[in-house]
Parts: structure tokens; sequence; C-alpha cells
């Protein structure tokens, strides 16, 4: 098959979350099975690349033999962020985004080669599914292509005023809701589950709650309609770069036998959060992006509480502006037991990954979580809620030492967060409990081999 994924981040090339690091390595298990990738993304400013198509595309690579184009355009993707900064997307983004998809598409047809799948992720690509099909309706070139669009995140929509529709460039009649419209504003999400073969999100557990309306942002009705075009599959995780043994970031290295260098890991995290190394107390880790999906209302409301006990807490994550000053006034008020560091750092994650005992993820939703499954492989015990893919991948330690494989919050709410917290500190200091843990944590893979054939197996269902 030969399968194009149209991206608006990828790693190693550009990343603020999970989506990145899923359009970065499924490609690679895809190209293991087989089968012919190419990768289509924005070049934002810093990307070193070879020119193809001068000032309009250029080229690297990534795996084996996989070609990753980038769409060129210096007023739309030559910025300091790939979405905007703290106060919020840039007021642009429909057009960036828009033009982003229009050049996907004129690139496939440029190189001439038939198209079996085009791989499309979130809202930013989400005009792509219709632009393929208006296309194929005059020429043959898309007629036997199938597009495919995965939900990482469907609480981001790229909704826009009425007004910007002829910004799109899909000429008129297309404002209604056999089209872009939705609620009287253009929704590309939505155009993009309507005009897609085939629509996935990044968990089972996920496919089943945005169906209902507490988790369906208001799309719950049309994906209801999607039916059997709707599938979950499960995130994997590159365990190639996500390995304590061989990480180049974190020093030393430790692997699931011995990693009592676990303990350097943690002296060194408390000295680059400026916390005070006292006693043998538990830290827990959070690294995330500072928005509601992930808790951080929670975790404020639960603050006082918290700082009542004996533990300490790192918060590493950029993101809303008011979610950021919220974390710099906590680490402000108890600079012995809490420190926030508000900056997007590959190392500094990798450090809190290593050096924490436990990893807080108390989120509203969870499409799919891939901290949760780094965390374990460096041997760190996730507390999450019941949701989404951290449902579908943490197992709570009352199951058993050999299930159990985290700490699953009782309820969302203060109590529930305290009373895991509270949990996760008794077992801390239960060691022979804690270092069994350890290694059964460490043990755990979510490869993406079987991912990929799954996504294998919908593509084929889609082409029949
Ligand atoms: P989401 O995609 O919702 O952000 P995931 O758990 O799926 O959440 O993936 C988050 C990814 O982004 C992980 O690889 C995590 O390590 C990384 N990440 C999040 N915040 C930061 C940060 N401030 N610095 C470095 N990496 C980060």
């Amino acid at each position: 098959m030969r399968i194009v994924f149209v991206a608006s981040e990828v790693v190693p090339f550009a990343k603020t979350g999970g989506l990145a690091d899923v359009c970065g390595t499924l490609p690679l298990a895809l190209e293991r099975l087989g089968h012919e990738i190419i990768v289509i993304m924005p070049r934002y400013s810093g990307i070193a690349a070879e020119k193809f198509i001068p000032g309009r595309v250029s080229t690297s690579g990534l795996g084996q033999g996989i070609k990753v184009y980038f769409i060129e355009n210096k007023k739309f993707f030559d910025r300091p962020h790939i979405y905007g900064g703290a106060e919020g997307d840039y007021p642009d983004s429909l057009e960036r985004f828009s033009f982003f998809c229009h050049e996907a598409l004129r690139l496939l047809k440029d190189l001439k080669e038939p198209v079996d799948i085009i791989h499309c992720h979130d809202w930013q690509t989400g005009l792509l599914p219709l632009l393929v099909k208006k296309d194929a309706e005059a020429d043959s070139f898309f007629q036997k292509t199938r597009v495919v669009l995965t939900l990482h995140n469907l609480a981001y929509q790229g909704v826009f005023p009425k007004g910007q529709y002829s910004k799109l460039g899909i000429g008129t009649g297309m404002f209604n809701e056999e089209g872009v419209e939705f609620h009287g504003k253009i929704n590309l999400l939505k155009a993009g589950i309507l005009f897609s073969d085939l629509v996935t999100t990044v968990s089972p557990g996920h496919a089943r709650e945005i169906v209902t309306s507490e988790f369906g942002y208001g799309l719950e009705e049309l994906l209801r309609q999607k039916k059997g075009c709707l599938v979950g599959i499960l995130n994997g995780l590159d365990y190639d770069q996500w390995n304590p043994q061989t990480d180049p970031l974190i020093q030393p290295n430790y692997s699931d036998k011995d990693w009592l260098a676990k303990k350097i890991l943690k002296k060194k995290l408390q000295s680059a959060f400026k916390l005070p190394s006292f006693g043998d107390i538990p830290i827990f880790g959070f690294v995330s992006r500072l928005c509601y999906q992930k808790g951080i209302d929670l975790f404020e409301s639960a603050f006082e509480s918290l700082m009542e006990r004996p533990i300490q807490v790192v918060l590493q994550g950029v993101g809303e502006d008011k979610y950021q000053k919220i974390v710099q006034r906590l680490a402000k008020k108890y600079p012995q037991k809490f420190s926030a560091l508000i900056k997007y750092d590959e190392s500094l994650a990798h450090l809190v990954f290593a050096g924490s005992d436990f990893l807080l993820m108390p989120s509203v939703y969870e499409p799919c979580g891939l901290t949760q499954m780094i965390a374990l492989r460096y041997g760190t015990v996730p507390i999450a809620s019941y949701v989404g893919g951290l449902a579908d991948t943490i197992v709570d330690l009352s199951e058993g030492a050999l299930k159990g494989n985290g700490i699953v919050m009782p309820s969302y709410s203060v109590s529930g967060l305290l009373e895991s917290m509270d949990r996760a500190t008794g077992f801390f200091h239960q060691k022979d409990k804690m270092n069994a843990l350890v290694t059964h944590a460490m043990s755990l893979r979510w490869t993406w081999d079987i991912s990929a054939k799954r996504y294998i197996e919908c593509y084929e269902e889609c082409l029949k």
C-alpha cells in the first residue's frame, strides 16, 4: 500500500504533544510491515530540509525510507510557535492550515504516484478529506484513494466565524450541513469527520466515550452516524526512543534489572527544580500541556491539602496563560515542596519521568495518553483518572502485584486525588512492594507493531 500521513506536527521535526509522537513513529511501524509511507507537514522555522520544489516544498527523511515533505510558506509557518503562544492560537489559523491542506493535495498530484490511503490527523487537516472527495468528482487521480482521519483531541475542532468562509478556497455552496458548517460556524473537524471514509481515535475506550455527550464535544451525533466507520486503536510507544538504558538525555542510565540509579536521578530532579532534598519522601511528577484537559484545576483545588503531606511535587509544562499563572503562584507558596518550570524541554521531561516516584495524570479526558506509558517504562508509577486511554492502560494496584501498574483515582474529585496520592505514599514506604511494582512497570510494553497491524486491517477494509 502507498500511505500518506498528513499532520501538523511530527517528531523529530516539531512537537507540542502526543500527536507528534504518533505521526513520527506509527509510519516507522507501518514501513516495517512492508508498506510505502510518505509524510507531509508544514515547514516551521528551524526545520532543516533540502529544497524539493524551490519555495514550495522541501524534504527530509524518517526511518529507513520514509520521505517527509515540508510545505513551505514563510508568512504562515516561519513563526516562533507551531499554533500560537500562551494567549492562544494565531488569528489566521484557518488560512494557515487551509493553505497546508490545499498544498498537500497539490503536492500529491504533482508527484503523480497513485495513493491508496491519505491518513489525516486532527482539525488542522480536517479540510483535506473534503478537498480529496471534491477533486475525485472531477478527476480520476484520487478516485481509488481512501481517506482516514484520526482524532487525537476532539476538544480542538478548528472552529471559525462564517465570515472566514471565502478563505477556505472551496468555492461556494459548502457552508451548510453537508459541508463545513456546524451551528452557524465553520468547523473543520466536523468536515473532516463527514468526508472521511474511516474515523479512528487513539484508544478503544475513547472510541466508546466520544459518542456520548460527556466526551463528544458536540460532535457525538455525527460520530454515532459513522457507526462501523469509527474505530479506536491504542497508540503505541517508541521503546527505542524511550529507553532508560540507552536514553542520552538522562545520566546515569538504568535498566529494569538494576534501577538504583533512579535515586541519583531523583536528586538531580530536585536540584533541577530547586527543591531541597530531605528525608525519604515520594516525588510526584507532572509533565503536561497546561490546559483544562490535564486536570490543573483539580490539582489547584487539592493543593493546600496536598502541601500538608510529606511529599514533593514537580510540574513541567507550557500552555494557556491562565494555567501558567496558577502553577507559578502555587510554586511561590511552598518552595520546599512544589516547584513548577514553565518550559517545553525534552531533556527536562526525561529527567522528570526518570527521577520521579509517581507521575500525576488527573486528566478530565485523555484520548490515549503517552505520558503514562513513558512513565511506566522509566519505573515511575502513574496516578490517573479513569478515562479514555488511561483506563485502557492503567490497572489499579488493588488488582494484585502482577497485574496492577498504577493507581486509578476512585472519582474525579479533590478527595479522589488526595486518596490516590495517599495510597501512593503508603506504597512508597513499603519498600518490597514498591520495588516489585517498579520492576513490573518497567517490563510493560505497548509496542507500535500491534497497533500498526490494526491500522493496516482498517486501511484494507476501506479499500475493499
Ligand atoms: P497530549 O498529546 O494530550 O499532550 P500525551 O500524553 O499523549 O498528551 O503526550 C504528551 C507528549 O508531550 C509526551 O511525549 C510528553 O513527554 C510531551 N510533553 C508534554 N509537555 C512537555 C514539555 N513541557 N516538555 C517536553 N515534553 C513535553
